[in-house]
């Protein structure tokens, strides 16, 4: 078929229509646009962190013109363009239904990090990915949702690993002009200004926009030349520099935030604060209320009207803490802002207001300023009512109020391509089926309306249950996309070796296909390297261990990524033993570690690996959502039963390590841990996956994958978790 080739205005108007999708971070869960970037610059999209932007600054506009006027090429581009129209245009959506009283005054996020794609590097872990996928969800349901951070410009830090298997960081400048994001104006043109109080000087900010698909996110920013250097540099690293910038940075986050949304013109019905980062935005909402008249009582109550907080973490440094000198020094004006007494402030960040060697706790502000709280799990919604109990002294433990709701993934932006072509394909078939019998004989839900929106079926739990039924998908198809996803993982781990290696020894002795089994049962475990997370417990049994993977007819091999603090030498010592043991031990060629985990290097990992292991020190981690991720490629977790695991599991969808319960001591939590994780893999994992029928099939392994679709897939993600903020706290009770 000839298709019409295209006039000179229907082409500029189609480079224009791209040039915007390039600038929404739509693009980053549209598989259909990445593939169109992917094809304009190969080379470019690979090197360039896969940047729509770069890409498109890297294709003259000469050459985009010449490249649309294949015209096969152009109306692929066009159904991007429409698909994203037609995105940002629907009418009927969850969010106009049940929340329309936030398209006009919306949710104002407060986060310290988003993470959305690894072309914009400003999260360090999982809060800031959780932060991203909210806003994602937030758009695809279409809750009015605005969200503040800062722009880093060096972002997080980049890790490399040197001759000494020791970690070491480095930054690379962002450059905003690169990337999807663009000045915020004000009425005149003029990038937008505004001003925030710390410690004797007004330092000035301005903010970026980040779209994310029908939602604001903006990013503040104070490296302007107003600003004494030193001021400049609070939005230069995530979590950058020692307690007195991060205080500092946590004024700008909170205070500069709301400033932000009153020059704009956003009148936020709820500010959430994602963490206690966030939550110097309780003390500049006070400031406005007292400002206009209202008592301090009064202030305070209208305040936490406003006010929804999350707390993330049960691990004691992971809450904030400030002494009142610091305090005093960063923050001089704000008790005479609130008219009351530099204690009396210190008082609402401390457990005990009265104790005045009681430094000020961010996650107690937080805490006395929201009319709800929560968890991100059922575990660490009870954990973290235990933690606060002493601020409620009068409460029975089981009533401090502080909920839960479980964390998700967004389930576009993390499902691999390969997948999502399968389920696609199976979408295919299914309708062409459906049309040849007429239609009568398919009870697949989605059979009366084929067609162009199937990724959002995708989502639906529905679709998930139906995997369980064989008819629906055989073994030998899911089987396929399995050994596809690892044989992927295994390419790219290969090739991101090849390098790491050329940057330490200047030559390559890795022998490319020597290099990890693409039929052996591969175990996956990325995360930070936070010391609780312990990630070498599985090699506490060494002998074991390597015995495992030198099995010939069962082989296993590990796959690590993660990143330490760069202040957390007990975290580089984890890793450097992990690298010891893949380049010295009997483990060499069955254990890798992958440098500079990132978002890019987690979906790689999540997808093509057969087991996610998570082995967390108990109840530290508080919901934990790399595994989520991994469900939807059907990798199955092993996981101790902490954060989601605890209720994710049902006995028939993963394995669990241990019991629903931990010893006290550490030593003792190790020891036992070390030895169920063995035997959870010698007693279950390794029998099951290596139990092939007369096909060479796995067919007990098939059935666990199956499990994992329908029970975890629809319920461990953003859609679901942002529908449970909307209807349990965004909306006050009683509507
Ligand atoms: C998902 C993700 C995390 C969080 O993983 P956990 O399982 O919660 O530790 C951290 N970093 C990156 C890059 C991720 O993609």
């Amino acid at each position: 078929m000839t298709q019409k080739r295209l006039k000179p205005d229907e082409i500029k108007d189609l480079a224009a229509r791209l040039n915007k999708v390039a600038g929404n971070l739509w693009w980053t869960w549209d598989e259909e646009a990445q593939e169109i970037f992917h094809e304009l610059s190969p080379r470019g999209w690979q090197n360039l962190f896969h940047n729509a932007v770069a890409v498109l600054h890297e294709v003259s506009n000469y050459e985009l013109s010449v490249r649309l006027q294949d015209s096969a090429f152009a109306s692929r581009v066009r159904r991007v363009v429409d698909a994203f129209d037609r995105y940002l245009a629907a009418k009927d959506t969850w969010g106009g239904k049940h929340a329309p009283k936030f398209l006009k005054n919306p949710v104002a996020y407060f986060t310290a990090e988003f993470g959305f794609h690894e072309t914009l590097p400003i999260a360090a872990g999982g809060l800031g990915i959780l932060a991203g996928d909210h806003a994602k969800s937030a758009s695809d349901l279409n809750l009015g949702f605005v969200g503040i951070s800062l722009f880093y410009r060096e972002g997080y830090f980049q890790q490399a690993i040197d001759h000494n298997n020791w970690q070491t960081e480095y930054y690379s400048l962002l450059n905003p002009a690169n990337l999807p994001m663009e000045p915020v104006h004000d009425a005149n043109g003029q990038p937008i200004k505004c001003k925030v109080h710390i410690a004797s000087s007004e330092v000035a900010f301005t903010a970026w926009r980040v779209n994310v698909g029908r939602n604001p996110v903006y990013l503040l920013d104070t490296n302007l030349p107003e600003n004494e250097p030193h001021y400049r540099d609070l939005t230069l690293r995530v979590y950058g520099g020692d307690t007195s910038t991060r205080i500092m940075q946590e004024i700008l986050l909170g205070v500069g935030g709301v400033r932000l949304m009153r020059t704009l013109g956003i009148a936020p019905a709820v500010f959430h604060m994602n963490e206690g980062h966030a939550a110097f935005l309780t003390f500049e909402l006070m400031r406005e209320k007292i400002e206009s008249g209202k008592s301090l009582a009064e202030a305070e109550e209208a305040t936490r009207k406003e006010c929804i907080f999350t707390t993330h973490t049960p691990v004691e440094a992971g809450h904030d803490r400030f002494s009142k000198d610091l305090m005093d020094f960063t923050a001089p004006k704000l008790a005479e802002q609130l008219k009351i007494s530099r204690e009396q402030l210190m008082g609402y960040g401390r457990v005990h207001p009265q104790d005045g060697n009681e430094p000020f706790c961010m996650t107690v502000l937080a805490l006395k300023l929201s009319r709800a709280a929560n968890g991100v799990s059922e575990l660490h919604g009870r954990v973290s009512r235990h933690m606060w109990h002493s601020l409620y002294p009068d409460l029975p433990v089981e009533k401090v109020p502080i909920g839960h709701i479980t964390n998700g993934v967004h389930l576009l932006g993390w499902m691999k391509g390969p997948v999502r072509k399968f389920w696609r394909r199976r979408f295919a078939d299914e309708i062409s089926r459906a049309k040849s019998s007429g239609g009568g004989e398919s009870t697949r839900f989605w059979k009366k309306d084929p067609g162009s929106d199937w990724e959002k079926r995708l989502i639906s739990p529905e679709f998930w249950q139906q995997i369980e039924d064989p008819s629906f998908v055989s073994d030998e198809e899911l089987w396929a996309l399995r050994y596809t996803l690892r044989r992927e993982m295994i390419e790219f781990c290969r090739r991101r070796l090849l390098l790491q290696q050329q940057r330490v020894t200047q030559r390559d002795f890795i022998i490319f296909d020597h290099l990890l089994n693409p039929d052996a049962l591969t175990i996956g475990f990325a995360r930070r390297f936070a010391t609780y997370k312990r990630a070498p417990l599985v090699f506490q049994r060494l002998d074991d261990i390597v015995g495992l993977c030198r099995d010939q007819s069962r082989p296993v091999q590990f796959v690590f990524a993660g990143k330490a603090h760069p202040r957390d030498d007990e975290g580089k010592r984890f890793i450097q033993k992990i690298i010891h043991l893949s380049k010295y031990s009997d483990l060499a060629g069955h254990l890798v570690f992958i440098e500079n985990y990132d978002i890019h290097v987690a979906r790689q990992m999540v997808s093509g690996c057969d087991v996610w292991m998570n082995n967390p020190r108990r109840p530290l981690e508080a919901s934990g959502t790399s595994g989520m991720k991994a469900s939807c490629h059907g990798c199955v977790n092993m996981s101790i039963l902490d954060g989601w695991w605890r209720e994710g599991y049902d006995g028939t969808n993963g394995f669990a390590v241990g019991e629903d319960s931990q010893p006290d001591s550490v030593e003792e939590q190790d020891r036992v841990d070390s030895d169920n994780l063995y035997h959870t893999l010698t007693d279950q994992v390794i029998p099951t996956f290596f139990d092939r029928d007369a096909q060479g099939i796995p067919r007990r392994w098939i059935k666990i994958i199956r499990r994992v679709m329908a029970t975890l897939v629809p319920q461990f993600t953003t859609d679901r978790m942002v529908k449970e903020y909307t209807e349990n706290y965004y909306l006050p009770k009683g509507k």
